[in-house]
């Protein structure tokens, strides 16, 4: 039977989240007490006072992720072992996964149908696939003459430091922690500011599960203070970053002026959902066209936010498009039946609404959407028409529910005007025909490109961005095991 919003709402209600930071194996507070307000968008009530981690709380937790590194409590454990425990954890995600989604929900604003979904399959399935491979992942021997027997093996790098966003909380925990632990490293993460109450929820589970001392640390805490901590800090190894540019930028700086720390990032994208002139306009096109640009209420890195469709197609694609967003039900983000819940905060509401207001100003049609109450967190979807590629709605990343559409002429002016963007994350492409698929699949200087579908991939396959959408590492897939490992040579003379 399906459950009600009553029923989210009680467990709501009886929540008693733990607000403590978790270093070396023990919840605890900062070293000065300071606390931080985890706020409800869609509510306005604050949900607790969580830990503030400032530098020398962060100190702590990297030196017992090193302690434990050290001792090879985790590091050098059988890969059977990590294996056994990451399984452990997985099936505790989904044991746990209502209260985890209901947080999560209360949290961020997300909805409990999103939530549900996010926690109980996927942030489950990440640990269980990245456990799986802990062993069954072989080095290389080189090829030699007799003389010599050439390894090629892959060791743990270290120490890692996760700064995490708010957009998918507990998802992007476990596109991170997943891997790095999987790898054999210890770990320290800082959660969103937003959104830290289901990474301290996992740090249970993780001792439920057995995960030794000291190999996964929760610093939560603000950006300036706990996020620089761990980017300057000169005893992390590697720092895997989710978020803006902006921030992005400042971690390779970090690095710079601390040890040298290699740096993935994961960024921001614009990016274009494009459909040709032979693609049909069927029902299945408009619910990937609509899901592309409204999941998660726009706030997705990979949202496709510039829609470019061939000008004969583009009446036929507006009204149906409109028709079906129209079905889209923003509010109570505890209501199973509730498509796109709040913003985040008040704050990146009103960034939002800047954009909306911007695309007037700069002659774009708006044809739905837009209206708010200045008071809540919440906005409807919006549309425009008439969009420029030179217009910000257009360029910039809005990172809510904005979307533009751009009529093209042909092929090669949707590619020109697709490529016209710093940005790189993802592109999705409509057509029959495959040359064209693939013409398009190849011009797109994208990370993903997702044909005849709006979709990011899945844990098996690589996510992240070209051009400043991100560095080269990768999220997901075996490739995301290369940003938490280091290869060594070891050269045997077999004289
Ligand atoms: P940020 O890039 O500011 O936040 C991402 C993470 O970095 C958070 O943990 C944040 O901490 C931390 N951080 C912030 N400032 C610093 C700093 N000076 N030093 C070290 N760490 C820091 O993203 P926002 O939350 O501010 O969102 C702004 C925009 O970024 C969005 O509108 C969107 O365009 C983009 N974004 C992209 C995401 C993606 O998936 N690629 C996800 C989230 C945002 P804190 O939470 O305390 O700020």
């Amino acid at each position: 039977m399906s459950k009600t919003t009553q029923y989210y709402q009680e467990i709501s209600a009886k929540m008693r989240p733990n607000t403590q930071a978790f270093i070396a194996g023990a919840f605890c507070g900062s070293a000065d007490g300071a606390t931080f307000e985890s706020i409800n968008p869609a509510t306005g009530e604050v949900i607790a006072k969580v830990t503030h981690c400032g530098s020398q709380d962060v100190d702590l937790a990297v030196k017992a992720a090193r302690r434990s590194f050290d001792a090879g409590t985790w590091s050098r454990a059988a890969p059977e072992k990590r294996k056994e425990v990451l399984i452990k954890l997985a099936n505790l995600v989904r044991e746990n996964q209502e209260e985890l989604a209901v947080l999560e929900s209360m949290d961020s604003g997300k909805t409990i149908t999103d939530c549900l979904h996010e926690i109980g399959n996927e942030v489950a399935t990440f640990f269980q696939w990245y456990a799986e491979l802990a062993d069954k992942t072989f080095g290389k021997v080189a090829p030699t003459d007799a003389s010599a027997l050439a390894l090629i093996v892959n060791e743990p790098v270290g120490v890692i430091g996760l700064v995490l966003p708010w957009n998918f909380p507990l998802l992007m925990a476990a596109w991170k922690i997943a891997p790095a632990l999987a790898a054999g490293c210890s770990v320290v993460v800082k959660p969103a500011e937003q959104t830290p109450l289901s990474a301290i929820k996992l740090a249970e589970l993780a001792i439920e599960a057995g995960v030794p001392e000291g190999v996964l640390n929760i610093v939560p805490g603000l950006g300036e203070t706990t996020g620089q901590a761990i980017g300057l800090h000169d005893d992390i190894d590697v720092v895997s970053f989710t978020g803006s540019n902006d921030v992005g930028r400042m971690f390779m700086r970090y690095s710079g002026d601390s040890n040298l720390k290699s740096i993935g990032l994961e960024m921001g994208g614009k990016s274009p959902f494009i459909v040709l002139e032979d693609a049909d306009i069927n029902d299945d096109l408009i619910e990937h066209a609509a899901m592309a640009a409204f999941w998660n209420g726009g706030q997705n890195c990979s949202a496709n936010m510039r829609q470019l469709i061939a000008a004969p197609l583009v009446d036929t694609f507006v009204e149906r498009l409109c028709e079906r967003v129209k079905k889209f039900k923003v509010g109570n983000p505890l209501d199973p039946d509730t498509d796109i819940g709040s913003m985040v905060t008040l704050e990146h509401k009103k960034t939002v609404m800047g954009y909306i207001e911007k695309g007037q100003k700069e002659g774009a049609k708006m044809i739905m959407g837009g209206n708010v109450d200045a008071a809540d967190c919440f906005i409807e979807p919006t549309v425009f028409t008439n969009m420029t590629p030179d217009m910000s709605i257009a360029r910039d990343e809005i990172f809510g529910p904005v979307l533009g559409i751009i009529a093209i002429k042909d092929m090669d002016e949707a590619l020109s005007i697709a490529c016209d963007t710093e940005y790189g994350l993802h592109a999705t492409v409509f057509t029959q025909n495959l040359d064209k698929a693939l013409h398009m699949a190849r011009s797109l200087p994208c990370g993903t490109v997702s044909i005849n579908g709006f979709c990011e991939g899945d844990v098996k396959t690589p996510f992240g961005g070209y051009k400043q959408s991100g560095s080269l590492a990768r999220d997901n897939g075996v490739e995301a095991l290369a940003q938490y490992s280091q290869t060594k040579t070891i050269w045997i003379n077999t004289p």
